[in-house]
């Protein structure tokens, strides 16, 4: 696949320890607070690490993948809520563009504005899009979803008939749980597909040194009062599997 190094990034500690499962030849730098596992995955370069949260925390993640492990690309998956009101739990969101929904030195510069950067949205410039596309709508066929998770499992959270977005994510220093909040990203973003606590920073970084990024994340929740119901087990039952699944695929 890629002759260069691949940075897999995962938002949730549990997803990294099922993708270290698959590594090979690892070894382990502690940086920053961080733990680093270069190694092979089906024979690629990777350096999979736990982002941490928010996103000075996956800012300062991505900078030393990119300017100390030297990667060429970034793979970056997690969880998020649901701000569209056609998406449900255990949908998954490619993203194609970020917002900082948190971003407001106006009126000096516009609301939403990367000061001096002149940018609101960040677009992900990844070729793995596509490809990625491809294997999530195949995991999310019913016959093959049902060799990842469970009937049981899917009935707990109740997932029917998950789906595949690509769009919009935006990304702030807050876990958003109430219908108010949600309501006002709706109406600062229309086509708001999701919000998280990390993707708009990684993407900046990225697109500052030029690095191409691919952002998958799966629903949790729909960022309202029930946002922290059963977070644990859907992240150890549902997330982590799909990542596992989706990162595997990618890197044969
Ligand atoms: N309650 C969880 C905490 C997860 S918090 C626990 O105890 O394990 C933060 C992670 O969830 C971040 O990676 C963030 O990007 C993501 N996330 C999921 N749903 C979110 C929401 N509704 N608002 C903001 N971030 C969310």
């Amino acid at each position: 696949m890629n002759p260069g190094k691949i940075g897999i990034m995962g938002a949730m500690e549990e997803e990294i320890s099922s993708l270290i499962d698959l590594l090979t030849d690892i070894q382990i730098d502690k940086i920053g607070g961080r733990t680093y596992y270069s190694g092979k995955l089906n024979h690629q370069d990777v350096v999979i690490v736990f982002s941490m949260w928010g996103k000075v925390a996956a800012a300062i993640t991505v900078t030393t993948l990119i300017e100390l492990f030297q990667i060429q690309e970034l793979i970056f998956t997690g969880v998020a809520g649901a701000i569209h009101p056609d998406l449900n739990i255990g949908d998954v969101v490619i993203g194609t563009r970020f917002v900082q929904h948190d971003m407001d030195s106006s009126p000096m510069i516009p609301k939403y504005e990367l000061p001096l950067i002149k940018k609101t949205f960040i677009e992900s410039s990844s070729d793995l899009k596509e490809q990625a596309a491809d294997i999530i709508q195949n995991m999310l066929e019913e016959n093959h979803l049902h060799q990842l998770i469970s009937q049981d499992e899917l009935d707990q959270f109740g997932i029917t008939k998950p789906s595949l977005f690509i769009g919009e994510i935006a990304s702030g220093d807050q876990f958003i749980s109430n219908g108010e909040k949600k309501h006002q990203l709706r109406a600062a973003f229309p086509e708001l597909l999701c919000v998280e606590m990390e993707g708009a920073a990684v993407a900046q970084v990225c697109d500052a040194f030029h690095i191409p990024f691919l952002i998958i994340r799966t629903i949790s929740d729909c960022a309202d009062t029930h946002a922290e119901i059963n977070f644990v087990e859907f992240i150890k039952e549902v997330a982590n599997k799909y990542s596992k699944a989706i990162v595997n695929k990618l890197m044969c």
